[in-house]
């Protein structure tokens, strides 16, 4: 604490992200990554431009990336909004399309960085609880409100509305932007993008994505909004009130290349899936109860043991995991997919502190 911190930095409560340990020889389960690396095109699209044009400014607008997404996707590239990170894109989305009279709703469990949005740009914000079964209930949405935003699947519960529900929600939903942060879409959630294709493309919907999970690119720090062409232009005007250069050489060269090579991805999302599936047999026959998850990873509980517990005695083993200190999670371990063998290593570790029981 400083005298010289202004009101707004004495009372902001910022967002801890998930530990990055400099200890070598860890399993990393915090965070999300993928385990496996970016697109190899990726890679060598950001050595091929490693060299002294970096004395230049890169492209203010990243057209050619805009170009590369909105051809993927079935769209504009005037739908494309672009940011250093999905964090940078839903910063200036808070202040740029959700700060208004009404309160912002989102979910009580959930991505822990909107609030923290919401405190820095003095955003009313109101959550909703979710449902028993840790659900989304889009009809507890309907009511005045100055925006709406969640994650499809939601964070860190791992459940997933099909698109269909979202759809009934944005024509209930008329008079404010409804975002739908798909982080981590690619891992078997219907995408709400096709929503947005040609004169159908409703005014205030709008979905983000991230390179940083299925890309693999959390390490470059690209992500992006799509939307109708009148959203992306309010985003432009916050960006360009901020940090007109947010990507850089590289950033932009491989996340062109990494957009375009859907067959990596769909490779590498497979394997996360086909991983998820048996790791969460294999926790069943440990004792542990699981949310049924879209993502990355996967939210699970054994009845007989506390979170805290869990997660301390499988960092005692090397084995890294996140723990929400939130009521209603707080007996519940968020466990990040890795490869087979890390999932080998995740098992063995907890049939070993279990059997302590
Ligand atoms: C990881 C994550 C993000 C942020 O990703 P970036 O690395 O900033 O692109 C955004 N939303 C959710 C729900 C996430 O889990």
């Amino acid at each position: 604490m400083s005298r010289f911190w202004s009101p707004t930095v004495q009372n902001l409560t910022p967002y801890v992200p998930g530990e990055q340990p400099q200890m070598q020889r860890l399993v990393k389960l915090n965070t999300n990554e993928s385990p496996y690396g970016p697109s190899p095109k990726a890679l060598a699209a950001i050595n091929s431009q490693n060299n002294a044009d970096l004395r230049l400014y890169p492209d203010p607008e990243g057209l050619a990336l805009k170009k590369a997404i909105a051809h993927l996707h079935g769209l504009e590239p005037n739908q494309v909004f672009l940011g250093n990170g999905s964090d940078e894109v839903l910063a200036h989305v808070f202040l740029g399309l959700l700060k208004h009279q009404d309160a912002v709703l989102f979910p009580d469990i959930t991505y822990s960085f909107y609030p923290v949005y919401c405190k820095l740009f003095g955003i009313e914000y109101q959550t909703i609880p979710l449902g028993p079964e840790f659900e989304i209930r889009t009809a507890d949405y309907i009511k005045p409100n100055g925006g709406i935003i969640f994650p499809n699947p939601n964070a860190p519960t791992g459940k997933a509305l099909p698109r269909s529900e979202i759809e009934a929600l944005l024509s209930e939903n008329k008079n404010s932007v409804v975002v739908i942060d798909e982080a981590y879409v690619d891992y078997g959630t219907a995408s709400c993008i096709p929503l947005l294709h040609g004169a159908a493309c409703p005014e205030n919907l709008l979905v983000v994505h991230t390179l940083s999970k299925s890309r693999a690119l959390a390490g470059l720090r690209v992500g992006f909004a799509v939307g109708h062409p009148d959203l992306i232009a309010g985003l432009e005007r916050v960006k360009n009130s901020f940090n007109s250069y947010p990507l850089g050489r590289l950033a932009q060269a491989g996340a062109i290349a990494a957009i375009e090579d859907q067959a990596h991805l769909l490779e590498t999302t497979n394997k996360v899936m086909q991983t998820r599936k048996c790791l969460v047999e294999e926790l069943k026959a440990l004792g542990f109860e699981t949310l049924p998850s879209s993502a990355n990873f996967i939210l699970t509980r054994h009845p007989q043991r506390a979170g805290e517990d869990l997660y301390q005695a499988l960092r005692e083993r090397g084995i890294i995991v996140r723990h929400f200190k939130s009521p209603r999670i707080a007996d519940y371990l968020r466990i990040t997919i890795g490869t087979d063998e890390q999932s080998n290593e995740l098992v063995m570790a907890l049939k070993d502190i279990t059997n302590n029981l």
